[in-house]
């Protein structure tokens, strides 16, 4: 790609890259493409939670109704997405540092790279979660999340935070990409699957499902944020609450030693 070249060439198909060259309907389609596709996701993400049997008991006082403020909040945060998700589609197309052919596709950059997104991602999102709890700062921005002590309707609850907050929270997935992409090079695969798999994983922390992968991903630890602000931090994972001694599994400490 020289200076001016911004197409985007997949296959046959051509397509301008640069939004600033696009017209307002195009601007339009591809908000509306991205706002309806969350939604969506999050309309089956809700089936499914209607069909899970295993559910977390409910030890927080949840928050039955919604205001104006939760719902002016949650659709700001959704309408933000598209903003991100672009910047996002040009880094990866515009910087280099990201490969888009077929034939570099392997395991460590897709798979591997995904896996090392969510390990930066919260590297940098604990301390940035930890800061918001700091009593000084909590009532501004944070406070507003933690209203819902315990989340139940998935993606709805995900997106009630200031946003402050969500803006942040959204723009720092393309932080995540860019400091894996200056240790290797990931096949641009990995960053769709990165955004939508944590879009479902944020969705899924904020509902009663109780869904676990083993060492990686368990919905009981935010719910447990919930209740208990001091402990899990994390936004997808928990390892670096488990290196900096706030993680907690149950409501019970006493239980957590016998157990260990
Ligand atoms: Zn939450
Ligand atoms: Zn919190």
């Amino acid at each position: 790609m020289n200076a001016t070249d911004t197409t985007l060439r997949v296959g046959d198909l051509e397509l301008e890259a640069d939004w600033a060259r696009w017209s307002w309907g195009e601007l339009a389609a591809f908000w509306a493409v991205v706002v309806i596709g969350q939604e969506l996701l999050f309309f089956v993400l809700e089936a499914f939670d209607r069909a899970t049997s295993k559910r977390i008991p409910y030890s927080g006082k949840s928050l039955e109704v919604l205001g104006w403020k939760d719902w002016a909040f949650v659709y700001f945060n959704r309408l933000s997405v598209p903003l991100m998700t672009y910047h996002m589609f040009w880094y990866a197309f515009s910087s280099g540092d990201i490969t888009w052919k077929v034939e570099d596709i392997g395991l460590l950059n897709t798979l591997g790279a995904v896996v090392a997104y969510y390990i930066v991602y919260d590297l940098f999102y604990v301390p940035f979660h930890a800061f918001l709890h700091v009593r000084a700062v909590y009532p501004w921005v944070h406070k507003h999340h933690h209203r819902q002590a315990a989340p139940s309707r998935g993606n709805t609850d995900a997106s009630n935070t200031h946003p402050i907050e969500f803006v942040l929270g959204e723009y720092l997935h393309l932080v995540a990409v860019a400091v894996v992409a200056q240790i290797f090079t990931p096949h641009v695969i990995s960053i769709p699957i990165f955004v939508l798999v944590g879009g479902v994983m944020a969705s899924l922390n904020h509902t009663r499902m109780d869904l676990e992968i083993p060492h990686f991903f368990d919905t009981k630890a935010h719910d447990l944020h919930h209740c208990i602000p001091t402990c899990n931090y994390g936004q997808y994972i928990m390892l670096f609450d488990k290196a900096y001694g706030t993680f907690r599994a149950s409501h019970k400490p006493a239980e957590e030693k016998k157990v260990n």
